[in-house]
């Protein structure tokens, strides 16, 4: 059987590094807030290209964090609205609804299936303070034209970077070359953006962690504050916080894997690349080729999504053949019980992909041979 994604392959091949690090860690006595995760916080910034990186335990609370310490600084209010795709994972909608603030959900792209920035403009209201865009399955959500919306309206742009730690964007695509000084890194785009860091990410820690990745001064002490109850000092609370730490372990595994961030998306891509010129089937969309991609690196491959009528019969032909495929996701949020009020909106685009996306292996430990074969097998179906 080949794996979606061998998590336990992707962790032995640093095995000797973490585990000394994780006896590091058992020895220092120390568990929190400590040097490893100063020291991460440091590594994180630095590889973004951002002046501040705050660790926090996982993705979502980076996200909702982020709209709490903008209501907090008087930017944003309970009953304000985000505009968010409707094609995501639901913790970014979580992030939003948690804050008592309105999701305005916006129908993707069906080429890329990230939100449809031609289409922000006309769901802009008085009460939109934010556009929170999500790089889905690793593929940034960016341009020039979001920046000018944003711009024009006042508004805060919000990177739900969960799926796409490492991917570049360059505005400035001069024949085929681009000017290197000018490309920025997901995480890096936006006003302040949540980074995931939960072990399938493409940046994956040895358990639940996440990080805000921003460049502004005041949000960072915030946050910093909100997620350690508030405090900006031991036992001086200046806001009403919660407890939302990165572990000192965490911190330490994911300071090794931060290394190999690059590297491993590059096999990524490798993969993404030789899948689209070698699947040859007629009733398979796939994805866009990275030669194609309109803003430089811009795609990680966090997930490669190919997109069929019969889907589920497509995955039943693959699981019989030894490939576990999965489906991201099954059910868009719109239509989840946890927002019954919204289970009548009309999101067609939406509603398809999630009808039709099938997610084929991808890792940086996936072999040739195993690539191969799941190719051969795609093209006989
Ligand atoms: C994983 C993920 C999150 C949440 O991250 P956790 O660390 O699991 O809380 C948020 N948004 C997207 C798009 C994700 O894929």
């Amino acid at each position: 059987m080949i794996k979606f994604l061998d998590l336990q392959k992707i962790n032995a091949q640093y095995a000797v590094e973490l585990k000394q690090a994780a006896a590091e860690v058992v020895d220092s006595g120390w568990y929190l807030q400590g040097e490893r995760v100063r020291l991460f916080e440091a590594n994180l910034a630095n590889y973004i290209g951002v002046k501040h990186a705050i660790g926090v335990a996982n993705g979502l609370d980076a996200l909702r964090l982020i709209l709490k310490a903008y209501i907090n600084m008087g930017v944003m209010q309970e009953g304000d609205e985000v505009i968010v795709p409707a094609n995501t994972y639901i913790a970014t909608i979580l992030a939003i609804t948690e804050n008592r603030m309105k999701p305005v959900l916006v129908e993707p792209d069906i080429n890329t299936y990230n939100l449809d920035i031609s289409l922000i403009e006309p769901h802009i209201t008085l009460r939109t303070r934010a556009i929170m865009v999500v790089h889905l399955y690793g593929q940034l959500c960016w341009s020039k034209k979001l920046e000018i919306i944003a711009k024009e309206y006042n508004l805060k742009i919000i990177e739900d970077n969960a799926q796409a730690i490492g991917a570049r964007y360059s505005e400035l695509h001069i024949g085929n070359t681009w000017k290197h000084d000018d490309i920025k890194k997901s995480g890096s785009l936006g006003d302040a953006n949540g980074n995931s860091f939960y072990p399938g990410k493409n940046l994956g820690a040895l358990g639940d962690s996440g990080a805000v990745t921003t460049n502004d001064d005041e949000l960072a002490r915030i946050v910093r504050a909100l997620a350690n109850y508030g405090s900006t000092k031991k036992y001086v609370n200046d806001y009403q916080g919660i407890n939302s730490r990165l572990d000192e372990i965490q911190a330490a595994f994911l300071d090794i894997k931060l290394k190999y961030i690059d590297a491993e998306n590059h096999r990524r891509r490798e993969i993404a690349q030789y899948y689209v010129e070698n699947i040859k089937h007629p009733a398979m969309v796939l994805p866009i080729a990275n030669s194609q991609q309109p803003t430089g690196n811009s795609h990680v491959f966090h997930l490669f999504i190919i997109r069929t009528a019969n889907r589920d019969k497509l995955q039943r032909y693959l699981t019989e053949n030894g490939i576990q495929t999965l489906i991201h996701y099954p059910i868009p949020p719109h239509k989840q019980l946890a927002y019954k009020e919204w289970n009548g909106l009309n999101l067609p685009i939406t509603e398809k992909i999630h009808n039709e996306v099938l997610s084929l292996p991808i890792s940086p430990v996936l072999t040739d041979d195993e690539v191969n074969k799941i190719i051969k097998v795609l093209n006989a179906y």
